[in-house]
């Protein structure tokens, strides 16, 4: 795969297709439980009770489901103790085994309660996805089959997390996909909305189990919630807000546990005060981020060009690419961060390329995490960029890299410093909202 494809998504361009077919008649709400929503029986019970008081007569409901708690990690776990380094398209029909349990769980409970309720995998159903094994992008849904089976059930329960290539393999979407899978459902049926259902009461101003004064929003733009989950916010899959966006599905994040509780609205922002909505949404955390250098590769054309063509073509995304000039040596070192699922593939392809490249060495940091504030007033502020610096240096934290964007100020972090750096970030920009 080369660049200008990772940049044209599929995902978004496929689904178009299927949109079209759309129920008139019928309101449909799509609802999403994540891992701890359904956690064991009596969760799932609990599911199966929120579910049923949605049902209002003449509409209906398509569940998606994650696996029950933390049955993805033990997969992932069990895996890794048959093989090393696991074959990727095993490994994705080994996870995928676990949303397929939590289906057929909801779906009886469902039916005990007196509710018309069918399980389907993406298999089943059409949720076709590339052939990328564990980061597949959706390309197309079959919608016939969703609207056939819900003329015959009130409830369909969907697998999240999963896809189907044409030719009929398992594939993933990645971790947290199960947002995806529901908001590329409510994307080709039409759906009224699409509700995300975790355990906290919607979108934060940081991490409410970090920052004990993150502060609850009410609404959110899709724009924010895209930097934030993508800057690591792990209350949503950043590419079902995508999603989201581009097909307009009215989403909110709601909690398992208050479901009477209205949670966080995301839509398009407040289009009246456009310019003085939010300046700073939030601050996000990825801790699952490593940092590769290329060392001393000529300062020559095309050297940079070689490199993220070869890393493109493993299917592998990185960012916040740094190049370091060497002007006595005209040489330059290339450092960039890469997600950790992918740290050993990033490694082996440098290092099938560097004689190639005249390079010295790869060398690489898993212990490091990015910490980003994220808002649409940070174009030009270098006022807050002075404050937060000066207020890790205060605090003995050493900034590892830094890039900022029009919405965001990203810094890397060791590791064990990320909590602590999040938490002075935070506190820098007071009590907006
Ligand atoms: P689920 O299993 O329901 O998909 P996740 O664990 O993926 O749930 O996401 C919910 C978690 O996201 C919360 O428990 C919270 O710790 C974390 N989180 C991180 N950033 C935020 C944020 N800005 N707002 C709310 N939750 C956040
Ligand atoms: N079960 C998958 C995971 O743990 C997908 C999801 O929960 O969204 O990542
Ligand atoms: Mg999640």
């Amino acid at each position: 795969m080369v660049w200008w494809q990772l940049v044209n998504n599929a995902e978004i361009a496929a689904i178009s297709s299927t949109t079209a077919l759309q129920r008139e008649r019928i309101s449909v709400s799509v609802l999403k439980f994540g891992g701890t929503s359904v956690k064991n029986l009596a969760r799932i019970q609990h599911v199966a009770e929120i579910v049923r008081d949605r049902l209002t007569a003449g509409a209906k409901i398509l569940v998606v489901v994650s696996a029950m708690g933390d049955t993805t990690d033990y997969l992932l776990k069990l895996g890794s103790q048959c093989a090393k380094s696991p074959d990727r398209r095993e490994l994705d029909s080994l996870l995928s085994t676990g949303e397929q349990i939590s289906i057929t769980l909801l779906a009886m409970t469902l039916q005990e309660l007196g509710i018309r309720s069918r399980s389907f995998t993406a298999s089943q159903i059409g949720i076709f996805t590339e052939k990328v094994h564990s980061k597949a992008r959706i390309v197309d849904i079959n919608s016939a089959n969703l609207n056939r089976a819900l003329e015959h059930n009130d409830v369909l329960v969907v697998a999240g997390f999963q896809g189907v290539t044409a030719d009929g393999d398992i594939t993933t979407l990645g971790r947290g996909g199960s947002d995806t899978t529901a908001c590329a459902l409510a994307a080709a049926i039409g759906a009224d909305v699409c509700d995300i259902y975790t355990d906290v009461d919607g979108i934060y101003t940081a991490d409410p189990n970090v920052i004990a004064e993150a502060r609850l929003l009410k609404r959110v733009s899709y724009g924010e919630v895209i930097e934030m989950a993508r800057l690591g916010a792990q209350v949503l899959h950043p590419r079902a807000v995508e999603l989201a966006r581009q097909y307009k599905v009215r989403m909110r994040v709601r909690n398992t546990f208050k479901p009477d509780h209205e949670g966080t609205v995301i839509d398009e922002g407040d289009g009246e005060n456009m310019e003085i909505y939010r300046s700073i949404s939030g601050v996000a955390v990825d801790k699952d981020q490593s940092c590769v250098t290329i060392m001393n590769v000529p300062d020559k054309p095309g050297i940079a060009g070689r490199i993220m063509q070869a890393l493109a073509e493993n299917n592998i995304v990185i960012d916040m690419i740094m190049q370091a000039f060497h002007p006595t040596a005209g040489h330059n070192n290339i450092t960039f961060t890469v997600h950790v699922s992918d740290l050993d593939q990033t490694i082996k392809t440098l290092e099938s390329i560097k004689d190639d490249l005249d390079a010295s060495s790869v060398i690489s940091d898993p212990d490091i995490a990015k910490v980003s504030l994220i808002g649409a007033g940070l174009a030009g502020q270098s006022g807050i960029a002075a404050t937060i610096f000066n207020s890790f240096g205060a605090a003995g934290i050493n900034i590892k890299m830094i890039a900022t964007s029009e919405m965001k100020l990203t810094c890397v972090v060791s590791a064990a410093d990320a909590d602590r750096a999040s938490k002075i970030m935070h506190s820098s920009f007071g009590e907006e909202e």
